[in-house]
């Protein structure tokens, strides 16, 4: 998911809807935004589909005034999947005895179910079916004397992957988890700030990027300016290695480097391990993309646009389900076939997941006519899921489960398949030395099935780590 908040200037809602389309990539389901205005108190408007469809208009703006405003974009990893009911939609607003509060949680609370079950036998009455609202009710049984006290209390209970924005009447409110798992970054605008999931939507409401919120840090930020607390027993980070792969987007900077060039190692990385004789570099767009040109650019062999995408198509990845993933892929993708005529192509990709669009690209590519395929794939093997915020499948439905390097290549029926190794990834990402085993610098559990955080709820319903 992706979130955002702006707290000290005029229409700050408007900001936030500006942020939340920078941000559709984190999510495409859903959008919410909620505002405060003295006059008319906390205002909020849920809707299914894009921000672009839904926040653009006067009429909807009008209705969301005032100085401070967060929002959130969803993309259902847990709650009612598939058929996401708008009471799921972000942000959820819960009123206490000083005052209302708005909350957008990005992540996945790993024991939700269990503190679900203690709140509800405890009178709590819950509205939605997702994990985030547990943190409201947390917060109303919390005896807290203010907002920000309230949320400590309640995150200290949560385990799992959370980077929250919430708002009160007068502050606003960013959070990341003790791993730092999901991003949160803070800017300026004008007199006012905003927080973000990510840098880029700080670029296109013209704010600056003053820095990220650090793993395990509070921000509270009022008219006074920003505090900063540190609630929670301090940990090595683990940040999310697949954000650089593939969850954000190539403009903007995590952890001091830019996602873009980050991509592009992986691809010289992939082309210094994996090497093979050919004709094109072409990348699955856009995910592949940079990878892509990093893998010509080492290779020398040169880099084409194979494949061309129709741009008015989302992230096939993200629509829920199966039916209209195996669609997806030959509705938004499309074999530029004078180009790969006779020719041996490598294709780029970021991920291999159920396989799904790689079997299909394959046979698009051999029906236009090609000599030779080979995948090159920008992360290892996926083959555990992710209970941290990505919406990856159950393990058995992921190729990599259950199938060697060598099995998948055969199942996909390609000359040639790799994968980036864990080591080469973490070089890519700056990490000159590597993946350190006694603690690894980030959240590679897709990978490696090393959870930092042990996924409670799972194991409870018969998950073997
Ligand atoms: P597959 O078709 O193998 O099931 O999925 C791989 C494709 O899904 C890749 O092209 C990748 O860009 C895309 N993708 C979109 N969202 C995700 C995600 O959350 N996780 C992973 N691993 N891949 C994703
Ligand atoms: Fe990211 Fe994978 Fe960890 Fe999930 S399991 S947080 S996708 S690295
Ligand atoms: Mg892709």
């Amino acid at each position: 998911c992706g979130i955002f908040g702006v707290i000290g200037v005029q229409d700050a809602s408007t900001f936030v809807a500006l942020g939340l389309h920078a941000l559709q990539h984190r999510g495409q389901e859903a959008g919410g935004i909620v505002s405060h205005a003295p006059e008319t108190g906390f205002n909020q408007a849920r809707r299914f589909g894009y921000v672009r469809d839904n926040f653009t208009s006067q009429k909807i703006m009008e209705t969301l005034p005032g100085p401070i405003s967060i929002g959130h974009v969803r993309y259902s990893t847990s709650g009612s999947k598939g058929q996401t009911a708008i009471r799921d939609v972000q942000p959820f607003f819960g009123e206490f005895s000083m005052g209302g509060a708005a909350i957008a949680h990005n992540g996945n609370i790993t024991n939700a179910n269990a503190l679900r079950r203690e709140l509800i036998e405890r009178g709590s009455i819950f509205q939605s079916s997702s994990d985030s609202e547990c943190i409201i009710h947390l917060m109303a049984r919390s005896m807290g004397r203010s907002i920000p006290d309230r949320m400590e209390e309640a995150l200290r209970k949560v385990e799992g992957a959370f980077s929250v924005v919430a708002m009160t009447r007068t502050k606003l409110i960013g959070v990341r988890d003790p791993l730092g798992v999901r991003p949160l970054v803070l800017g300026k605008i004008g007199d006012g700030w905003a927080l973000s999931s990510e840098t880029c939507a700080l670029d296109i409401i013209g704010a600056e990027f003053v820095r990220e919120i650090r793993p395990g840090e509070m921000v509270v930020i009022n008219g006074n300016g920003v505090q900063s607390h540190f609630p929670f027993r301090p940990q090595p980070s683990r940040f999310c290695i697949f954000e650089h792969v593939y969850f954000s987007r190539p403009d903007s900077i995590l952890g001091g480097r830019s996602v873009y060039e980050t991509r592009e190692n992986i691809g010289r990385e992939l082309a210094k391990e994996s090497p093979v004789d050919a004709d094109l570099v072409c990348p699955v767009p856009d995910s592949g993309t940079p990878a892509a040109i990093g893998y010509s650019l080492q290779s020398g062999i040169p880099y084409a646009m194979g494949i061309i995408r129709n741009q008015y198509m989302g992230r096939t990845f993200i629509e829920p389900t199966e039916q209209i993933r195996n669609m997806g892929v030959r509705l938004k993708l499309n074999v530029n076939r004078a180009l790969i005529k006779d020719k041996r192509v490598i294709l780029v990709d970021d991920s291999v997941v159920r396989g799904t669009t790689s079997r299909k690209i394959k046979e698009m590519i051999l029906d236009a006519g090609a000599k030779e395929v080979h995948f090159r794939i920008a992360s290892p093997p996926t083959a555990w899921p992710c209970f941290y915020g990505v919406d990856t499948p159950q393990r058995e439905k992921l190729l990599a489960a259950t199938m060697s390097e060598e099995e998948m290549r055969a199942h996909l029926e390609v000359d040639s398949l790799k994968f980036i190794s864990l080591d080469g990834l973490y070089r890519a990402v700056g990490e000159t030395q590597g993946r350190s085993k006694d603690c690894p610098q980030y959240c590679d559990a897709c990978f490696s099935g090393e959870y930092p955080v042990k996924p409670a709820d799972m194991v409870e319903q018969g998950f073997v780590m």
